[in-house]
């Protein structure tokens, strides 16, 4: 795979920075010259001008980012026994989370920021859920399973490589069993002592949105007494946290009627007062220009949208989508209310969500404090040499 027979990219003049300073990806216009022809996902090493070694990679030739960096010590043949020992190690990391008695489900290797690119593992309970996101991941999926199954035992192993960004790869949609035995349609896990019913096959992303774990339980504590407006509540995570709390009423919208019905079963699985919760499927922001008009006012708005940006181009649509929705949250807010509100869009920075907050709340002419922000939890790091990886952001905020 590597060593002294593999393919050696050489890099244009002064385009080794981003190599050195352990940025993972290189893309295709940083390379002067391959020498050879690597299949897609093979292993390269990446020389500079000068033909110095940089670090060793693997190759795309299908995508604009040519080359993801895996390993920079040139004495570390990146070889099956590489994969094994990276994949244990990113593993061990989450020894905090492995000895969580209330948490039975959280991301295990989060691609880039734990030094393997391009993959995702995320257990739940007795099962993984896998995500291979590049043809070197993808090549190196038999290697990644049973490295997998010698350390973990799962149950089973599935495979959700149906993201978008596939066929940025040259590679097709996949969603199936990859080994063991299928997860029921509906089964359940535990976070923060909370029982969810989630779909492995057929939910969002992975199964599930591990990524809110922390602050879903944050809201816990906000809530007592409180009447609650659940934006884009998916499967009701932030609601049942919420209920858990002592909220007096909650109202869960979503456009999706399959995600309403399992934050029922999921309300009721957890033994929560189903009465004091209200279903509502319908888009956030036809409800909220309705309810901003009806009068009816709350103590407590969520807002989750789903990502608005997915690249620079929709960037300043995004942030105005995200400027107007904060403000029909903010105005159907009681004085003292409080708005939570996040970003999921890795293009748009806290602070760039910090001024759309700012412009909402002029528009909506409410003065408006900042009393947390958030981000995203210890199992999906951000790696600093990798900026990228942080996407998610949110602040609490209290209406005066
Ligand atoms: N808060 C959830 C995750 C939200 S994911 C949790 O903690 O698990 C985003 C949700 O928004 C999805 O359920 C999707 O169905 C819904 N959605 C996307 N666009 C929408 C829109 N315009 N109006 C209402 N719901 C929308």
């Amino acid at each position: 795979m590597s060593g002294h027979n593999a393919v050696d990219i050489i890099l244009k003049t002064g385009r080794e920075k981003s190599v050195l300073q352990r940025h993972p990806w290189l893309f295709s216009g940083a390379i002067a010259r391959v020498d050879g022809n690597p299949s897609p996902g093979e292993t390269v090493r990446l020389l500079d001008f000068r033909k110095n070694f940089l670090a060793y990679g693997y190759y795309n030739q299908v995508s604009q980012i040519a080359v993801r960096v895996l390993e920079w010590d040139e004495s570390n043949l990146v070889d099956d026994s590489w994969w094994e020992s990276k994949i244990a190690a990113s593993i061990g990391r989450r020894e905090k989370l492995a000895n969580d008695k209330n948490t039975d489900s959280y991301r295990l290797i989060f691609s880039e920021s734990d030094f393997l690119p391009g993959l995702v593992v995320d257990k739940y309970s007795d099962y993984l859920s896998t995500q291979f996101l590049t043809a070197g991941a993808d090549a190196l999926k038999p290697v990644i399973i049973s490295a997998l199954n010698a350390l973990l035992k799962p149950v089973g192993i599935y495979e959700r490589s149906d993201a978008e960004i596939r066929s940025l790869e040259g590679l097709p949609s996949a969603n199936g069993l990859l080994i063991g035995k299928n997860p029921p349609d509906k089964f359940e896990i535990s976070e923060n002592s909370i029982r969810y019913l989630i779909d492995i096959a057929g939910g969002h992303k992975t199964g599930h949105y591990l990524d809110q774990r922390e602050n879903r339980l944050k809201i816990r504590h906000y809530s007592a007494g409180l009447d609650i407006l659940d934006c884009f509540c998916y499967t009701g995570g932030f609601s049942i946290n919420a209920l858990t709390g002592g909220a007096n009423s909650v109202t869960l919208v979503d456009s999706s009627k399959a995600a309403l019905n399992m934050a029922q079963a999921n309300i009721e699985l957890n033994g929560l007062p189903g009465d004091k919760a209200r279903f509502v499927e319908s888009d956030v922001f036809d409800f909220l220009r309705e309810s901003a008009k009806s009068g009816k006012l709350y103590d407590m708005v969520i807002l989750d949208p789903p990502k608005f940006a997915s690249s620079k181009a929709h960037l300043k649509k995004a942030l105005s989508a995200y400027k107007d929705i904060n403000m029909y949250a903010l105005k159907v807010l009681k004085p003292g209310g409080i708005l939570v509100s996040y970003s999921c869009s890795g293009i748009v920075s806290a602070e760039a969500l910090k001024v759309a907050l700012f412009w909402a709340s002029i528009d909506a002419d409410k003065p408006v404090q900042i009393i947390e922000k958030l981000c995203q939890p210890l199992d999906h790091p951000i790696l600093l040499s990798f900026p990228e990886s942080e996407y998610l952001k949110g602040y609490i905020c209290k209406v005066l």
